[in-house]
């Protein structure tokens, strides 16, 4: 029997960072797939598929807003296929090159079932073939999965997942999206760019719940004054499909019920961990509601058994939270030192238009905290750069503790969000202050300087507003 020090059940990218990181460190380290290709749901149906379509999106809206630019283009018209031919390029490409750090790394990787056997075992299922490994430490990152609604079956034609609408011959003319989590809003934001009617049906009370109150309201803004329709404290209460498409039917928080027809339905209402037929029934491990509980450093109850990525409890769903996380473990396994995952230092990034980046506490979840709070805000209209890249709306709101000035969390919505978040992400993980980050020198002329003004808000000595 093959015998390993670390086996990886899942090769998302939880699972293939873990591995990369393992044979860097010297571990012989093996990967099971159950799918033929390598990267799971981040590289060929989430993050990076999504993206691609995201950044064709925006190409297409600078060509629309192209008089503004100086330029007179005619005859503007999408090439559909040819879009999607080049996020299939992209997502082939990336899944060849894991393949190579694979090699690289001298990481195995067997395509099958994988399944906890017990301790130090992994059994690996194809096509009725039963292959056993030992391993003496096992990392179960075996991702998530779109969940549904009660009664609604996604038939991948028209209710669709996450799956199926990076694969759809046609651009839809409408679309309703259930769910206004990132990925609910970034599928809105990708079609609305590319003319299908969008509506956005979210039971919570705001778009991007998750996110600091004002994020949540300037997108709602932006969105509807785009044309994309909005209904929050909607509850889903049917949906039918027929000839022209699907009707949905959602109740209103006052107890109204409404109806609305689209071609297509996008389910966007959460991830369901996929730990079910894994073996952890073999373990220790303590299971709740399908996520894995862990402790700070990715182990599960039973020892050796580790869980990393979408299926832990208590951390958010995210690819490079999932990374760090098998970093983490594997880091530990191999005996050298390591910090835990710290929660609040783990950003957020929404690819929508406009972009949402943030990391650390929200203004309500500091104040709960019972934290005496001061808050700066600076807005991209007085930034210069963001005047010449014609985006200038949204803001940058930084939550600090009143009496040292330390940065508790960073909030920003607008043009690249999801890339200035990295300095707040810093200030975060190294325990600065508000007086550091005052005194620290941006280049002139960026995005990025907006965050200076943004810090010296919180002092109200902001320069450019
Ligand atoms: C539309 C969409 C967009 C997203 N965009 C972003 C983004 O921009 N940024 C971001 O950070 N996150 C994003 N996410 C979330 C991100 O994709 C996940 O957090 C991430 O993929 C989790 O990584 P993972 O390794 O835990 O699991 P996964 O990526 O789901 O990988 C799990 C792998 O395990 C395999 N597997 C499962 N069970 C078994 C088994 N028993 N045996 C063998 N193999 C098995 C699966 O085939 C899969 O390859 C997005 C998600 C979606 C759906």
């Amino acid at each position: 029997m093959a015998k390993y020090d670390v086996a990886i059940i899942g090769s998302g990218p939880g699972g293939y960072v873990a591995a990369i990181r393992a044979g860097e460190l010297g571990l012989k380290t093996i990967v099971v797939e159950k799918d033929g290709f390598l990267g799971g749901t981040c590289l060929h149906v989430g993050c990076i598929p999504t993206k691609v379509l995201l950044h064709h999106a925006e190409i297409y809206e600078n060509f629309k807003n192209a008089a503004e630019f100086g330029f007179d283009v005619t005859g503007l018209k999408v090439n559909w296929a040819n879009t999607l031919a080049r996020k299939d390029k992209i997502v082939k490409k990336h899944s060849k090159g894991i393949e190579f750090l694979f090699k690289k790394n001298k990481v195995e990787w067997l395509q099958g079932w994988g399944r906890y056997a017990g301790p130090g075992r992994v059994t690996v299922e194809k096509d009725g073939k039963k292959t056993d490994l030992e391993a003496a430490n096992v990392l179960l990152v075996s991702g998530s999965e779109a969940r549904s609604l009660p009664g609604v079956e996604p038939d991948g034609k028209i209710i669709l997942t996450n799956r199926e609408i990076l694969q759809l011959p046609e651009i839809p003319k409408s679309l309703i999206v259930v769910g206004a989590g990132a990925v609910g809003v970034e599928f809105a934001s990708i079609f609305q760019s590319f003319g299908t009617q969008v509506t956005i049906l979210e039971m919570l009370p705001r778009v991007v719940p998750i996110e600091d109150e004002e994020i949540s309201a300037e997108l709602d803004k932006t969105f509807r004054k785009k044309g994309i329709q909005i209904f929050t404290e909607s509850k889903v209460e049917a949906v039918k499909q027929d000839s022209k498409g699907v009707t949905v039917s959602f109740r209103h928080k006052d107890g109204n019920v409404q109806t609305l027809q689209a071609e297509k339905l996008l389910l966007a209402v959460g991830r369901k961990p996929m730990t079910a037929n894994c073996g952890l029934e073999n373990s220790k491990a303590r299971v709740e509601r399908d996520f894995v509980h862990v402790g700070p450093y990715m182990e599960t109850d039973e020892k050796g058994l580790y869980a990393i990525g979408d299926i832990v409890a208590g951390l958010p769903q995210l690819a490079h939270a999932a990374m760090m996380e098998g970093i983490t473990a594997v880091t530990h396994i191999a005996g050298k030192p390591v910090p835990p995952i710290v929660k609040t230092r783990i950003p957020n990034a929404t690819y929508c238009e406009p972009q949402i980046g943030s990391v650390g506490l929200t203004e309500k979840q500091a104040r709960d905290a019972g934290r005496q709070v001061k808050v700066g805000k600076f807005p991209f209209v007085g930034n210069s750069k963001a005047t010449i890249l014609g985006s200038h709306g949204g803001f940058i709101k930084v939550v600090s503790d009143e009496k040292y000035g330390e940065v508790l969390g960073v909030h920003i919505i607008g043009p690249l969000a999801t890339e200035t978040i990295a300095e707040a992400v810093t200030v975060l993980q190294l325990e600065g202050t508000v007086d550091d980050m005052m005194a620290m020198i941006h280049a002139h002329p960026t995005v990025w300087e907006a965050m200076g003004d943004a810090f010296a808000s919180v002092r109200g000595l902001q320069i450019n507003v």
